[in-house]
């Protein structure tokens, strides 16, 4: 099948066990393929457009009820939808940054994080992760005694990523929030990793933001995403345009400068809210997803020479693996040098890990059945013995 203009139709996780780490959770559902079709056409939310003319007023489809249960659902007063978990970084730091501000970012943030602070002329300021690489409390504090002494201020605002993307680690969000707002600092929440796969409590984390991506977690298109916030922060991030043209007169009414007035106006939004329900439904059974995972991990574990350079047990399905002492020495002689791993991989119906890849790398098993879980366990180990690597059984 071809879409015209050279475009061939894109057959990946038909065909395929995608273990993409940052596709996995993005997948869509039926639903939301179905909305897609529905509502591909530019402004089509706008239909049924009335006063007062705001995207997350709009009835029908049921977009003003989306925006109510995505707050609620994340025990959050009010949400909005962003082109992705980025932009709602950029409305944060553009409200709450200013020129030569400090802002707390950590030695495993997003560049999207460094990016959005940069957008506003903030500083970034890491809180190193400890040697298990992890974000602690106490490093924490430690930041921002440093910070406020060697600027005299505090940092204006802090992200915290629950779910780091480089080991797919789980960090103290609540206490390291405890620290932050005894300094008066807002923390931000990046829940790119978690909102859609676990369940998010905003209010008990103790986040003033919450940050989620449509695309990489919610099974959604892309760009898409959402940012929830506090009554409190609501009037400050939420503001609305206040701007009068000098020949005209004319105002915006309720329109918000940090969202543009309206973000996603078609199959974004539309194929977000209708995997919706099955996002609310699957965030309930991360634990199957976790038992999923160990299958996995237990059999990489068992080749010799492999390492899990994620904490473990494993609180979450993204995980980074060290195969230098196993797959890399087969990649040494093998004709096809490092791409045999990823082709013996696509052999077994597998894709979604880096090409040429035998060192480090990552996966993400989010998704994946108990019976795709063991044909990757067993890929893992029939590729191992394949190449006389020693496994322990
Ligand atoms: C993927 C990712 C982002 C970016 O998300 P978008 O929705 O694509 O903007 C931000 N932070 C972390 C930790 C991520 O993993």
């Amino acid at each position: 099948m071809r879409c015209g203009a050279g475009i061939e139709a894109r057959q990946v996780n038909e065909l395929f066990i995608n273990i993409d780490p940052i596709q996995a959770g993005g997948r869509l559902t039926g639903d939301a393929i179905k909305a897609i079709i529905a509502y591909g056409d530019g402004y089509s939310v706008c239909d049924n457009c009335r006063k007062p003319n705001r995207l997350d007023y709009i009835a029908k489809p049921p977009i003003v009820d989306f925006h109510k249960d995505v707050a609620s659902w994340l025990n959050m007063d009010t949400a909005r939808v962003v082109p992705g978990a980025r932009r709602g970084f950029q409305a944060v730091t553009h409200t709450y940054v200013q020129k030569g501000d400090p802002v707390l970012l950590t030695s495993l943030s997003h560049y999207t994080e460094f990016l959005a602070v940069e957008g506003a002329g903030g500083v970034a300021r890491e809180i190193p992760a400890n040697a298990e690489h992890i974000i602690t409390a106490d490093a924490t504090a430690a930041k921002i005694e440093e910070v406020q002494r060697e600027t005299g201020k505090p940092p204006v605002l802090a992200f915290i990523d629950h779910v780091d993307y480089q080991f797919g680690n789980m960090h103290d969000v609540a206490a390291i929030t405890k620290v932050a707002h005894q300094y008066d600092i807002p923390v931000l929440y990046n829940g790119a990793y978690t909102v859609g796969i676990l369940p998010v409590d905003g209010k008990s984390l103790g986040a003033d933001f919450v940050v989620g991506s449509g695309h990489k977690s919610m099974a959604a298109p892309a760009p898409s995403g959402i940012l929830a916030t506090t009554t409190e922060h609501a009037q400050q991030l939420f503001r609305t345009t206040t701007i009068e043209g000098d020949v005209t007169k004319r105002r915006f009414g309720i329109k918000e400068p940090e969202m543009m007035g309206c973000t996603l106006m078609g199959a974004t939004l539309v194929g977000m809210m209708a995997s919706f329900p099955h996002v609310k439904e699957r965030v309930k059974h991360f634990d199957l997803e976790l038992a999923h995972n160990k299958i996995i991990i237990d059999a990489l574990r068992s080749i010799d020479g492999t390492k899990i350079l994620s904490e473990y047990p494993r609180r979450h399905t993204l995980t980074r693996v060290d195969t230098t002492g196993s797959f890399d020495r087969v990649a040494e002689t093998h004709k096809k040098r490092g791409f045999y791993l990823s082709s013996a991989l696509a052999d077994h119906g597998v894709t979604g890990v880096i090409p040429g890849a035998t060192r480090i790398w990552k996966f993400n098993s989010y998704g994946t059945t108990k019976r795709q879980a063991e044909h990757l366990a067993a890929a893992f180990v029939a590729i191992a013995d394949e190449n006389g690597l020693r496994v322990t059984r």
